[in-house]
């Protein structure tokens, strides 16, 4: 099925005007950063030419217009997230608020912590520095196999890390039902989000944090959350003091605020915030059901051009029916230098997509010897687009492939 939403959409990203070398923009490499919307764009503007003071800082009236409009975009980012107002934390992005619950819990070297084994780098190394981690293993197909995960719980972690949906397969995870599980094994449960997020896929039960960036979501880049579930926030022991992060100070003692402000030491990204808050309402404008329709639509074309080209592999379930997001990553038979076939891609197509491991060298390992080619999409793509690259890449195997 086809979604009229990148039709309404595309006027609304000035970047999607540009022409690359005569030819069209298509940017397909969303799993990595969005492009930005004209109001994201416009609500930077506003806070630096109308606003531009810091936040609870002084009683003038610029600083309490900032202070308000902060605190509004921290109750949006709540709503759209599903936890309470005092429950957000903002960050630089979702590397830095999984490192804060890692290195916030007070773990110690022998603590176990589960993490997924097609998680992002940044959803195991933090874990691997604090902790003991041992992975969630992964079917053929990388599908969490589940038998595993349960005998796992038996050894009682005292975390349990998932990640939603993978950048690299673009699946989802039953994390809602893992996370149930790892709560009634006792665990402290965190989720990454990065990847689910921008399409509205979040409010979760037994989750303690969640974690997830603006820049991935339409907002700009520099801004990142991390929600604490039913109190979960005050688990943690503040990284960095300072600034922001006291009630009162003398020379002896210091009382701490209370989260999320302990946890925000310094002056934060005002700008990055009044950005989100932007695409925040821009998404909602559009609906996660438009959304995730959209996302079905383009997951399953993927799927289908892929499954019909012997020359290509899918990293992943390759079921057009699998529940995925419009992220695939493909290794091409007789093709090693994936970078190269994403820089024909990029200089003679137009066509923006990412070479490499994704940050997810472990999962790539597994299923390939060499790096894939990941080609992610969101609202302002079409089918037509998605259709484009992999007739590119019919063309691109043929200058490019070794003789066999
Ligand atoms: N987790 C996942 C699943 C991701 O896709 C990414 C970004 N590729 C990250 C974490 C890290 O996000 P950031 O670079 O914004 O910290």
């Amino acid at each position: 099925s086809v979604t009229d939403l990148p039709r309404r959409v595309r006027a609304d990203f000035p970047i999607l005007g540009r022409r690359m070398d005569g030819r069209d923009l298509v940017y397909l490499d969303n799993a990595a950063t969005t492009l930005k919307p004209r109001p994201v764009v416009d609500e930077l503007t506003r806070y630096y030419t109308e606003v531009s003071a810091n936040i609870h800082r002084g009683k003038h009236r610029l600083s309490e217009t900032a202070s308000a409009d902060f605190e509004a975009v921290r109750r949006q980012v709540a709503h759209f997230a599903g936890v309470r107002g005092d429950e957000v934390v903002f960050t630089l992005n979702t590397t830095e608020a999984l490192n804060l619950v890692a290195s916030g819990l007070g773990l110690e070297a022998g603590d176990v912590v589960l993490v997924p084994f097609d998680g992002h780098h940044s959803n195991a190394l933090p874990w691997r520095r604090h902790a003991r981690a041992r992975h969630i293993p992964v079917d053929g197909s990388g599908r969490v196999d589940l038998d595993a995960y349960e005998k796992l719980l038996r050894g009682r972690p005292r975390v349990v890390a998932l990640s939603h949906c993978s950048n690299v397969t673009g699946v989802y995870a039953p994390v809602q039902k893992m996370a149930t599980m790892a709560k009634e094994a006792g665990a402290v449960t965190v989720v990454d989000a990065a990847q689910s997020a921008p399409h509205g896929r979040l409010h979760f039960d037994d989750v303690d944090f969640v974690a997830f960036s603006a820049h991935k979501m339409l907002g700009p880049t520099g801004v990142g959350v991390l929600c604490g579930a039913d109190g979960a926030l005050s688990l943690l022991d503040p990284p960095n003091l300072g600034g922001g992060t006291v009630d009162w100070v003398d020379t002896e003692r210091y009382q701490l605020r209370r989260p999320p402000h302990c946890l925000e030491a310094g002056t934060p990204n005002i700008g990055g915030v009044y950005g989100l808050g932007a695409a925040i309402a821009y998404l909602d404008r559009i609906g996660a059901a438009a959304l995730a329709a959209h996302d079905r639509a383009l997951a399953r074309r993927q799927a289908a051009e892929a499954l019909a080209r012997p020359y290509l592999r899918v990293l992943g379930p390759a079921s057009p029916s699998a529940d995925r997001s419009a992220t695939i990553s493909l290794a091409i038979r007789g093709v090693r230098n994936l970078r190269e076939v994403a820089r024909i891609l990029s200089d003679s197509y137009g066509i923006m997509c990412r070479s490499g491991h994704m940050c997810a060298q472990p999962l790539v390992d597994r299923f390939t010897d060499s790096e894939v080619l990941r080609i992610s999409a969101y609202l302002y793509n079409d089918e037509a687009q998605v259709a484009r690259v992999f007739a590119a890449l019919d063309e691109i195997v043929e200058t490019v492939a070794a003789p066999a």
